[in-house]
């Protein structure tokens, strides 16, 4: 596995973000013992290369790319590929016949697989393979049932090397994708705002406000014709509305006897959305149609930055919040639901050295008092007495810093303004208002998740100059650690001049 990692550094020839490349060359081989033989099982393409492992030897970041020379051998059950004399790398012949998209295997127009893993024979041979313009191109004996000699199976290293899955996930539109933390006085600075007509009718404008939503989880729309139904024209202008038992799309206003707290007019503390739900939704709306009360402002707060002080500064507080797990409800007559998630959800990425400690990417925040059931009996029981200790002092540390006033961005939408932000970021919040005078009514809709992913994975395509961080413009310096640190330190210095703040926000 080691190897597909080392080819895949050499190979790559999109610009992966040099974080990542950071990550794989900091990886250790010393752990993984060299093949042996041509016997060992090569599963390699299966497994997104960021779980596996690479070499420690430095990559010359000023080498050309796509100017790779390789050496290929068929052996009796795989295919090894070499680059300049480095260790190679190695498939299995069936693993690298199920990885072929030519259009016999890969319907052009439908993007559906015309045949499955199954049907390929386990004796399945390469009877040819040949150098093409950027990877090599491939003739079988015992092909899948129905193929006949016509059929040739061309790959470019590129592809192999560096499958789209694994290019998604750690870009600026992918589940893992760096974000920008903020704070009270980031936000307050550098909001992203874009008109309804901007965002409806230019692409460019749209995409670059999807961009700053990726990247801070949050960006404010104005001058929005005073309509009710607008507020699903913006929600699908990124993805098809989340419909739940509140409806497609929903109203908050002061009613009567209301049985959800966000329907009165309290204060209502920091919280996320449907928490108690398989899937809660990934981003929210809330359009201002009226909001002439006093009080009712908008609060939000950005969980992330929070989640990764803590990670830097309270260690064992950040761990004991990536296992404590808290459940949520809903219990009404015709609406019973229940669902239990830990508060932090971390993907781990290996250490740089053997024994370091490993780096992490948080990639959602579970975070929602308001709707929390009791911690039972039989939850505490499971773990000790300390533990129970450590996670109420981690959620009090958490809830504290989040709620702080140097954290907290405060705002009372207008109407004609909108806010869209990640519900599983950042938490939000609202005063309490006074209903004895004036009103106060906002439209509300939810997108889930991987259709605004999807959206930016479209919009990245469409405007990559606006999709790509710095970093990735310049292919530069891979000593630049991944954002979190970064950030952190940033945040935490007031010393950064205007300039150098702008700069790093707008990654
Ligand atoms: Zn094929």
């Amino acid at each position: 596995m080691s190897r597909l990692l080392r080819i895949v550094l050499r190979a790559s020839r999109t610009p992966l973000r040099p974080t990542s490349i950071l990550y794989r060359r900091a990886y250790t081989t010393s752990a993984a013992p060299p093949p042996s033989d041509d016997t060992s099982p090569s599963s390699s393409l299966l497994i997104p290369s960021y779980l596996a492992q690479a070499d420690n030897s430095p990559t010359d970041p000023s080498s050309p790319r796509g100017n790779h020379k390789y050496a290929i051998d068929i052996l009796e059950k795989h295919i090894k590929i070499s680059e300049n004399g480095q260790e190679p790398f190695k498939v299995l012949f069936s693993t690298l016949r199920d990885a072929c998209k030519c259009p016999r295997c890969v319907d052009p127009h439908s993007k559906q697989r015309n045949f499955r893993t199954t049907d390929i024979p386990l004796n399945i041979k390469i009877s040819e393979c040949n150098h093409t313009a950027h990877g090599m191109e491939v003739r079988w004996t015992n092909d899948i049932a129905g193929y006949d000699e016509s059929h040739i199976s061309e790959y470019s290293f590129d592809y192999i090397f560096n499958p789209d899955y694994e290019r998604y996930e750690m870009t600026t539109t992918g589940k893992l994708r760096e974000r920008g933390l903020w704070n009270k006085a980031m936000l307050k600075k550098f909001q992203h705002w874009i008109s309804y007509e901007d965002y409806m009718k230019d692409d460019e404008a749209f995409s670059a406000a999807m961009r700053r939503l990726a990247r801070h989880g949050i960006i404010f729309l104005k001058d929005i014709p005073n309509s009710r139904e607008l507020v699903e024209k913006i929600a699908t202008r990124m993805g098809p509305l989340r419909n739940t038992f509140y409806g497609s799309t929903w109203d908050v206003r002061t009613v009567p006897e209301a049985k959800n707290v966000a329907y009165t007019n309290q204060f209502l503390n920091f919280h996320m959305d449907l928490m108690y739900m398989n899937q809660p939704p990934g981003f929210q709306l809330l359009h201002c149609l009226e909001n002439s009360c006093d009080g009712g402002e908008s609060l939000f707060s950005d969980t992330f930055a929070t989640a990764f002080y803590m990670y830097y500064a309270q260690r064992e507080l950040f761990n004991a919040l990536t296992k404590f797990n808290l459940m949520y409800e809903y219990n009404h007559d015709q609406h019973r639901y229940s669902r239990k998630w830990p508060v932090f959800q971390t993907k781990e990425m290996r250490g740089k050295q053997p024994d370091s400690d490993s780096e992490i990417t948080i990639y959602r925040v579970n975070y929602s008092p308001p709707f929390q059931a009791p911690l039972t009996r039989h939850m505490i029981n499971q773990i000790r007495d300390d533990e129970v200790e450590i996670n109420f002092k981690a959620l009090d540390f958490f809830a504290r810093r989040l709620e702080s006033p140097e954290h907290v961005f405060e705002l009372k939408l207008k109407p004609g303004q909108c806010v869209i932000f990640e519900n599983r970021r950042v938490a939000h919040a609202r005063r309490g208002f006074n209903t004895s005078e004036g009103r106060r009514w906002l439209a509300g809709a939810y997108v889930d998740d991987e259709d605004v992913i999807s959206k930016f994975r479209e919009l990245r395509k469409a405007y990559p100059d606006i999709w790509r961080t710095r970093e990735e413009k310049q292919r530069e310096d891979a000593r630049i650690s991944r954002c979190n640190g970064n950030d952190i330190s940033r945040l935490l210095d007031p010393s950064k001049t205007a300039e150098s703040l702008r700069n790093w926000w707008e990654r």
